[in-house]
């Protein structure tokens, strides 16, 4: 990245870290040629990526809505915002890696049941007999047993 007081071409990343919502990285840079520091910000560049309903229809990737339905996977649960942000990002760059343009609603709900599974296993079982659609115990019971 070039200096943006000498626009000399070559600057050192001092120090890295995520910000406080996971979203973006904040990098301390410092010039070798005139000795300044500055600090830039770096939103990761995730492709657009399109889900696609079940009864066909598409919409764009909607990050906050994602975050919206952990947070009530979530409710009262102690897991961090951050946590939550950087599972949000973990999941859609998980499509946009591989380089895909459109995803059936269904792995954007496998990704996130498998996110969860790892992170909160009560978050876990809220959003899958949301997703899975329980009827009653013996659905928990059955999921359980699959795994
Ligand atoms: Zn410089």
């Amino acid at each position: 990245m070039k200096c943006p007081f000498c626009a000399h071409d070559d600057t050192q990343v001092k120090d890295s870290r995520p910000s406080d919502d996971g979203k973006t990285i904040r990098r301390r840079r410092e010039c070798p040629s005139c000795g300044r520091r500055f600090t830039t910000f770096e939103r990761f560049q995730v492709q657009q990526v399109m889900v696609v309903k079940r009864d066909g229809r598409k919409e764009l990737f909607d990050r906050d809505k994602l975050i919206a339905s952990l947070l009530t996977a979530l409710r009262k649960r102690p897991v961090t915002q951050q946590q939550i942000g950087l599972l949000a990002t973990e999941i859609e760059q998980r499509f946009s890696d591989a380089g895909r343009s459109e995803v059936p609603t269904r792995d954007v709900g496998d990704a996130v049941l498998a996110g969860l599974k790892t992170l909160d296993f009560i978050g876990y079982l809220r959003y899958a007999s949301v997703y899975h659609d329980f009827a009653g115990p013996e659905d928990v019971v059955k999921l359980l047993g699959d795994k």
